[in-house]
């Protein structure tokens, strides 16, 4: 829109020179200021702003952040260190044998907020009563954590570092170790800090801990924040304490993930030759990469126990 108003704005000076040149010489009837083509590069440039106009509309109309004119579903997400237009592709492998045993489909961007759903549709799948779910730092979010858990599935997700503390240089939470007993932090400089204020962040009940004078008169206050520290938790941030001890107890789990979840991904696109999806709109593409899950499984199904293994095992 900028780009469109620069343009007009630059051709319509171009034209009133053109009318200022005509004046002085007397003449009449408009100028293009020497280019014939001047009006109609003018309507084509205002042509793209309205159609850029009524973009902007449907998005405050709709909410959304993103509209791509190929296949109206689908987003700009990240792909390594590039960006394509696509679809979030998530799947529920099991370790043992590499197969997929849920799948589905997704317009949203990001992992986060993805793991309840996938991992409580594998454990129904398995028909099994509890499950182990090992996922990258992508799906942190405590909600996700705790559905988990109360559905028998025990997550794994390692914690991403993020926090303005962090990005500006300063100790992060986890160099603050929190005691249950006493609800208080004990901080690198080893302050007491209690608990000064109750907020929410999103759904969530969360506690502010500070020690105002400690940190006034702490030799660590530049290692550590501006004026005062403040350290927030969440108030059932324990389901969180739970994993870290977890993965503290078995790191070994996440190398585990990406050397399971990488097989069908990496035979998919190299061995199956699937590349961009062939479906357009959500649904279609649901439907496209069923069939592709449907078909990896029976490959991978075959090079486990071979194809009469695998009619055997059909017709038990
Ligand atoms: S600045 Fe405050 S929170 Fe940070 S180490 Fe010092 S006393 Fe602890």
């Amino acid at each position: 829109m900028q780009q469109a108003d620069e343009k007009l704005a630059g051709y319509l000076k171009r034209l009133d020179e053109g009318d200022a040149d005509e004046d002085k010489a007397g003449t009449s009837g408009g100028s293009s200021h020497g280019d014939p083509r001047l009006a109609e590069k003018i309507a084509a440039v205002r042509g793209r702003r309205e159609r850029r106009q009524a973009l902007l509309e449907e998005l405050d109309r709709t909410g959304e952040d993103q509209i791509s004119l190929t296949d109206p579903d689908s987003r700009a997400m990240a792909r390594m260190t590039k960006v394509g237009v696509g679809y979030n592709v998530q799947v529920a492998v099991d370790t043992k044998h590499k197969l997929i045993v849920e799948q589905q489909v997704h317009s949203q961007v990001v992992d986060m907020g993805l793991l309840a759903t996938t991992a409580k549709a594998a454990i129904q799948a398995l028909d099994v009563e509890k499950i182990e779910a090992v996922a990258d730092r992508g799906y942190f979010k405590i909600e996700d954590i705790e559905a988990c858990e109360t559905a028998g599935i025990t997550p794994y997700v390692p914690k991403p570092v993020r926090g303005s503390s962090v990005r500006e240089g300063f100790f992060p939470k986890e160099a603050f170790r929190y005691d249950p007993g006493t609800d208080t932090f004990i901080c690198p400089g080893g302050q007491t800090l209690r608990p000064c204020r109750r907020g929410r962040s999103r759904e969530n009940v969360k506690i502010d801990y500070s020690n105002r004078e400690a940190c006034l008169a702490c030799p660590l206050r530049s290692r550590c924040t501006k004026s005062y520290r403040h350290v927030s938790r969440l108030e059932n941030e324990a389901v969180l304490d739970r994993m870290a001890a977890r993965l503290a107890a078995r790191p070994e789990v996440l190398g585990q993930r990406r050397s399971s979840v990488e097989h069908p991904f990496g035979s998919i696109k190299q061995w199956m030759n699937q590349g961009a999806f062939l479906m357009r709109r959500l649904e279609n593409v649901r439907g496209e990469f069923s069939l592709t899950a449907l078909a990896y499984n029976i490959r991978r199904a075959i090079s486990l126990i071979g194809v009469p293994g695998l009619i055997a095992a059909a017709k038990a």
